[in-house]
């Protein structure tokens, strides 16, 4: 039996995970899930999966959790030093689920216990990409890519030669307001920016889909994770979401990655790594579907994506950076602090300021120092926002 982590099992890829375990309890004992918020959803969760604790990163809610938890097995605890050792706990998979820069250090404690990391949090190779794959090596431990376009490029790459690459290709839907005119892009709504044409994801991402920032994160993930360089990956938008990622070698082929719009696969995929098992996905039926499309990406209209390059080509703390200039301008406008374009204007400012004063570049990348980073800038972030406001 695999013994099997879920951390930010309550949001929308930890309920894809929790819905694969679920159709297959003989094969996984279910060491830890955590949440935040929603206690009811992760106490009913973790009684019914039979989890040995169930832990949310709020410390005030320890007690609401205790009484959800009363009478079954499961021991509860709150607070990010509990998920932590929540994640450091004896296991053999785990799912790295949680939103935000807060899903780095559960990550790096599973890593140091040898786990298999299933890396939906593409905020951990944003922000520490070296960190991260250096403590998987030290400590032979594996990391899989789950957001959909990093396993579509882990699939191709599967029996090839990572040197023989030219190209890696991602596709992006667009987002919302990929056929808005961009005069009107000043004055997007919350709720418009917060429904997509084809994922059904968490409201951060989706959002973040909206505004590029989602395909800017996955840029600098693509060459964090495959070592590539930052002119060999391109964003391509293709509006169906059917392709997710293509990878160009040096004789001129390309192998793309095809499949439903349906986390599942890229989840199950890692889960079963390195058996392919079957999984309850639709199947395309291309006959029907009859064409894919393609466009380049407009990036007036996403400043995001011009953002990205220059945190790639700039690297060490700048992708920290970003990173927490992007929650904090997400932050902002979801809050109606500002509107939808002042994102990028707030992370461009935000880099600017703290590339000329703290010379990210050579800085050595450890949790302490991307902490520290993380925190200065979602201040300088904060000033910004209030001079935009
Ligand atoms: P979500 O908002 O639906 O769920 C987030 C989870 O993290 C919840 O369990 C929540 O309780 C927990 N959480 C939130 N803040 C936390 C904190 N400070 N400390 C500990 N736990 C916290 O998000 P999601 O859409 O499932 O995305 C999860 C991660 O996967 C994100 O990094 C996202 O970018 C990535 N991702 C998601 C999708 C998708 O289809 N949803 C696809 C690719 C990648
Ligand atoms: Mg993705």
């Amino acid at each position: 039996m695999r013994r099997i982590t879920v951390l930010g099992a309550t949001g929308s890829i930890g309920q894809n995970t929790i819905d694969l375990i679920r159709r297959d309890p003989d094969a996984y004992k279910v060491v830890a899930l955590t949440g935040g918020r929603n206690i009811e959803k992760l106490a009913h969760d973790a009684k019914a999966l039979h989890a040995e604790v169930a832990v949310t990163c709020h410390p005030e809610l320890l007690g609401d959790l205790r009484a959800a938890l009363s009478g079954s097995d499961v021991e509860a605890a709150a607070g990010d030093e509990a998920i932590c050792a929540a994640a450091a706990r004896p296991a053999d998979w785990c799912m790295s689920a949680i939103v935000g820069a807060a899903g780095l250090a559960p990550g790096l404690e599973a890593l140091k216990q040898g786990q298999t990391l299933a890396l939906a949090n593409k905020e951990s190779l944003v922000t520490a990409g070296p960190l991260l794959l250096q403590t998987a090596k030290a400590h032979g431990a594996t990391v899989l890519p789950v957001d959909s376009e990093h396993s579509g490029v882990f699939q191709a790459l599967i029996g090839e030669d990572i040197t023989a690459v030219e190209r890696i290709i991602i596709t992006a839907s667009g987002g919302a307001f990929r056929d808005w005119p961009i005069e009107k892009l000043a004055n997007a709504t919350l709720a418009q920016a917060s429904s997509h044409p084809n994922w059904d994801m968490g409201q951060r991402i989706t959002i973040d889909s909206a505004s590029m920032f989602n395909k800017a994160m996955e840029l600098i993930e693509t060459k964090e994770f495959f070592g590539v360089r930052p002119e060999q990956i391109e964003a391509l938008i293709h509006p169906e979401s059917l392709i997710h990622a293509l990878v160009g070698f040096h004789d001129g082929a390309l192998m793309a990655h095809v499949g439903p719009p349906d986390m599942r696969h890229a989840i199950g995929f890692a889960l079963h790594w390195p058996a392919r098992k079957p999984l309850p996905v639709t199947r395309l039926d291309l006959a029907k579907i009859g064409q894919f499309s393609f466009r380049a990406p407009d990036e007036h209209r996403w400043p995001a994506l011009r953002i990205a390059r220059e945190v790639m080509e700039a690297g060490g703390l700048s992708g920290a950076v970003f990173n927490a200039a992007k929650e904090r301008a997400l932050d902002g406008f979801i809050h109606g602090e500002i509107g939808f374009n002042d994102m990028s204007v707030v992370v461009d400012r935000v880099l600017a300021k703290m590339s000329a004063k703290n010379g990210l570049q050579n800085a050595e990348i450890t949790l302490d120092n991307v902490a520290m980073t993380d925190r200065e800038a979602r201040v300088v972030a904060d000033e910004m926002m209030q001079r935009l406001g």
